[in-house]
């Protein structure tokens, strides 16, 4: 099947993907700080990965994934002062901020679900790692690169590149310049060097989140959490550690000095970033406002889109374009999507369901069908190539439906029209996670049953029996079939 090649940050290019244990790959990918719903940039990070991760295992690597909820030490502005975003928020609202965590990592996971993607192996919170992190802050203090100030401990920069390493390598930054160019005035009194970094933070009276450490009690920096569990559970030098473009600095930075200096060793071999989904051209951020959730493009509640998406035709929608690629969300292309999953998995379902029988082989037809064939290989082997494999399906969904409407799959050979189920079924469901149940199940006799429920329900209305047409509307609701009311009467999506 050829080779797999990644986009390495670290190296700047295409390289050879090589595992460090022949046949195994761990790979860690920053999950979500769980302080608000995660919107829908968010989710195209995740949903990236975890194509990573089924191809990986479509070509039969055993992999470990390690993602991880981020329930503390992550400051307001990404910084090193203010306040930690889920205390602020659990006053806000008026909760614990365990309960802040708890509510906002189910609303993740529900996500995460609803969009197919797979369960990490292990899912560790930074809360539950405190003693990891303390205890890494101790060895990078043994080793030089740290020092204490008023309670709190900072990685010191120039001392740890002063032994020869190169802070600023991944996200090609020039020390000297940041050091000169940092406005960050703010507590900057602790900091020997604007660039340095907090590893530990002494907490204030008022700080809810706190633990007792070696230097008085506190909490970790937001970039130790990630160092401390990556090494835990994938050892302190693993293969694949991900992320959004926007984490390469500082908290990837961070995050190479912080394991360098405890471990000795470069702790990942290949770094890979995802570029941001964009609405109305400007980066999805929850700090500006420029946000769509989920929620709300599934129920078809939102001020952008005309009609209700499925999670699927979404997916669908974010693979479309390379993961390295910024990718504009937009209610045109939402729709262009739609037809497009449709159409593909029709001509699947078609193909699964045909029957060979065998007929005079077609030689050419034949060489285009492997061709096609390895062509999703030579695409997902090119750093995941995601659109350049869709449209290889559709060459094949062009072919499918052709050999369909004349019932003549016989004219390719029993091996290859078998491989070609194979390899839609597997390329379709396994890599790109496309779940089949949607569309099969317009198939069968459920749509009736939901068309049947709609009309009961607008029967119950007429007769003034709200009551009845909400208990309705709510118990299909619960079992993911999502109702919208609109100028031409209701509409239904499945999530
Ligand atoms: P956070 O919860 O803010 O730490 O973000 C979780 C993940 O989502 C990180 O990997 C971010 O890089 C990623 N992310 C945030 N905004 C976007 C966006 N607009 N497009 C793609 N990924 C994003
Ligand atoms: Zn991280």
């Amino acid at each position: 099947m050829g080779d797999l090649f990644v986009y390495n940050t670290l190296v700047g290019d295409k390289v050879k993907f090589e595992p460090v244990s022949a046949g195994n790959v761990g790979i860690y990918v920053c999950g979500p700080t769980v302080y608000s719903e995660v919107h829908l940039g968010n989710c195209r990070t995740f949903v990236s990965f975890d194509v990573v991760v089924r191809y990986l295992r479509f070509l039969g690597y055993n992999v470990r994934y390690v993602r991880n909820i981020t329930d503390a030490g992550h400051l307001e502005n990404d910084s090193d002062f203010g306040e930690d975003k889920i205390s602020k928020k659990a006053k806000l609202e008026q909760l614990e901020p365990m309960e802040i965590v708890q509510k906002y990592t189910l609303n993740f996971h529900s996500v995460m679900s609803q969009f197919n993607t797979l369960p990490p192996s292990i899912e560790p919170t930074a809360t539950g790692h405190i003693v990891e992190q303390i205890e890494m802050v101790k060895s990078i203090l043994e080793n030089g690169h740290a020092y204490v100030e008023n309670g709190s401990v900072y990685f010191d920069v120039a001392k740890y590149n002063s032994d020869g390493n190169n802070y600023g390598h991944l996200s090609r930054r020039d020390i000297e310049e940041m050091s000169a160019g940092s406005r960050d005035l703010q507590g900057q009194q602790e900091k020997r060097n604007p660039v340095d970094f907090a590893l530990w933070k002494n907490a204030s009276e008022e700080h809810i989140m706190k633990w007792p450490s070696p230097w008085g009690i506190g909490f970790p920096g937001w970039h130790l959490e990630c160092s401390a569990m990556g090494a835990k559970y994938l050892g302190d030098h693993f293969d694949i550690h991900g992320g959004g473009m926007d984490l390469k600095f500082p908290h990837h930075e961070c995050e190479i000095a912080q394991c360098v200096s405890a471990h000795k060793k470069n702790p990942v071999n290949y770094w890979m970033h995802t570029n941001m989904l964009t609405l109305n051209g400007k980066r999805m951020s929850k700090s500006t406002g420029n946000t769509l959730l989920p929620e709300d493009i599934f129920s078809g509640e939102n001020a952008i889109l005309n009609k209700a998406f499925s999670p699927m035709v979404v997916r669908f929608f974010m693979l479309q374009a390379h993961y390295r690629s910024i990718l504009d969300f937009s209610s045109e292309a939402l729709s262009a999507s739609e037809k497009g999953f449709n159409k593909l998995m029709q001509a699947n379902l078609l193909l699964q369901k045909a029957i060979y029988s065998k007929a005079t082989l077609d030689k050419q037809l034949e060489t285009k069908v492997v061709d096609l064939i390895n062509g999703c290989y030579k695409h997902m082997n090119d750093d995941f190539n995601t659109p350049l494999t869709i449209a290889t399906l559709f060459e094949l969904v062009a072919i499918i439906n052709t050999l369909n409407s004349t019932n003549s799959f016989g004219t390719l050979s029993e091996k290859v029209f078998n491989s070609l189920q194979n390899t839609m079924n597997g390329f379709i469901i396994d890599v790109l996670g496309l779940d089949s149940v949607q569309i099969n199940n317009k198939n069968d006799k459920s749509e009736k049953l939901i068309e049947l429920m709609l009309s009961l329900r607008a029967e119950a209305k007429n007769n003034k029996d709200y009551a009845l047409s909400d208990k309705i509307r709510d118990d299909l609701t619960k079992i993911g079939v999502v109702i919208k009311d609109g100028k031409d009467g209701t509409t239904f999506t499945l999530t």
